[in-house]
């Protein structure tokens, strides 16, 4: 099969859908992979990289498109890229559909067979191609948080991991999941005091049974979270709702209860937030204070880490990847349920019953 691989356009989206490493795991299965030139720049992958595995440079994304059977890339398609989409096409990618209508409608009309890879599930029911991102987000948390505390950015100057004769600063992680834990694992790294809440007792007991008492798992009641909101200099906002938007967990009310120069990150803007005050912000200018609170919130934290963040990604898609060029989409997703859970659209019918309901659309 002829897969292709086009340069990310969206704003500030620096990853990229194929590493030279995965061009040359489809070179060895006998396929033949063409790369938009500069494709990988973001990551710090040159197109030299991709010629080595490979991988033949076209110039532009209209070539791209025009030759390759499957199209494997970060980003849903921006309105140009919908334009360049084939009936007889497969398209890999993050789609994010059920809150965007028309984006929805583009792919249908399109008729491209699409392939979501938030929606891919594994055997327990997780969702593999989500998580090294929630991996990746979760550990950059503490660091953009210990860096909101500095002075220069308007913090209260707190260094999370103390120095002998001075406390460390608290850390509090609100949903111990992936992210959670993650966030965890580097703030504990950092030698900050961490508090994890979650309303799973499961979760808390495996990060108890994990961390071996180098931190605080505690119940996720609402007294829980206003009494460790007022010790906290650093809380992270990790919850998830599966389906639903972030639920509001901490009021503007509460923030004039927090420590003067505190910092809030809110790892779960992506869903709403689980800030009231939350508002999503870019890498650029990614920070805001409300009520002497500061705020950072931006909504693709693992663009700032491309190179990992393409990396853990690429080796998370690989498999199905390898999967739909070797034996086709429909083979594809008849052998594997998992990859069937991420068939989004095919020849114009939608066919995601939750992106239906969601979008009042049959499918
Ligand atoms: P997850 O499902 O692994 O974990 C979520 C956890 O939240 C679960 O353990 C759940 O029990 C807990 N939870 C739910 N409601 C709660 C409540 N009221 N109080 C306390 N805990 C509660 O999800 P995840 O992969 O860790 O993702 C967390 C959030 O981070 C999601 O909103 C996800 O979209 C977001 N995310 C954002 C970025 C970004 O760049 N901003 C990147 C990756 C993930």
């Amino acid at each position: 099969m002829k897969v292709g691989c086009p340069k990310e356009i969206k704003p500030q989206e620096f990853r990229v859908g194929l590493t030279p490493d995965a061009v040359l795991e489809l070179v060895l299965h006998g396929h033949q992979v063409v790369i938009q030139t500069g494709a990988g720049d973001g990551s710090g992958f040159p197109d030299a990289d991709y010629v080595a595995a490979g991988a033949q440079i076209l110039p532009d994304a209209a070539a791209v498109y025009g030759e390759a059977e499957l199209i494997v890339k970060v980003k849903e398609p921006q309105p140009d890229e919908l334009a360049l989409l084939r009936q007889d096409q497969i398209l890999f990618a993050y789609l994010h559909l059920a809150p965007a209508p028309e984006l929805t409608q583009g792919l249908l009309k399109a008729g491209t067979t699409s392939i979501a890879y938030e929606t891919v599930t594994d055997s327990r029911g997780a969702l593999p191609l989500l998580a090294p991102m929630s991996e990746v987000a979760g550990r950059l948390a503490p660091q953009v948080g210990s860096w909101t505390l500095q002075k220069a950015n308007g913090g209260a100057g707190v260094l999370l991991g103390g120095v002998p004769g001075v406390s460390p600063g608290e850390v509090l992680i609100i949903g111990g999941g992936v992210v959670g834990a993650a966030a965890a694992r580097v703030a504990v790294g950092m030698g900050a005091t961490v508090t994890v809440l979650d309303r799973s007792l499961t979760r808390l007991s495996y990060l108890d049974d994990l961390f071996m008492g180098r931190l605080t798992t505690q119940f996720a009641t609402k007294a829980a979270l206003a009494q460790r909101l007022t010790q906290a200099d650093l809380v992270i906002g990790a919850v998830l709702v599966p389906g639903a938007a972030a639920p509001k967990l901490v009021s503007r009310a509460q923030l004039s209860t927090m420590k003067p120069g505190s910092a809030l990150v809110d790892v779960a803007i992506d869903q709403g937030g689980c800030f009231e005050t939350s508002r999503p912000t870019t890498h650029h200018d990614p920070i805001y204070e409300v009520d002497g609170i500061l705020h950072y919130c931006v909504g693709n934290m693992p663009g700032a880490v491309a190179r990992t963040s393409t990396r853990a990604l690429g080796n998370a898609t690989l498999p199905f990847v390898l999967a739909l060029a070797d034996k086709g989409w429909r083979q594809a997703v008849t052998d594997d349920p998992n990859l069937r859970a991420g068939l989004a659209t095919h020849g114009g019918t939608l066919t995601s019953p939750p992106v239906g309901e969601a979008l009042g659309l049959a499918s």
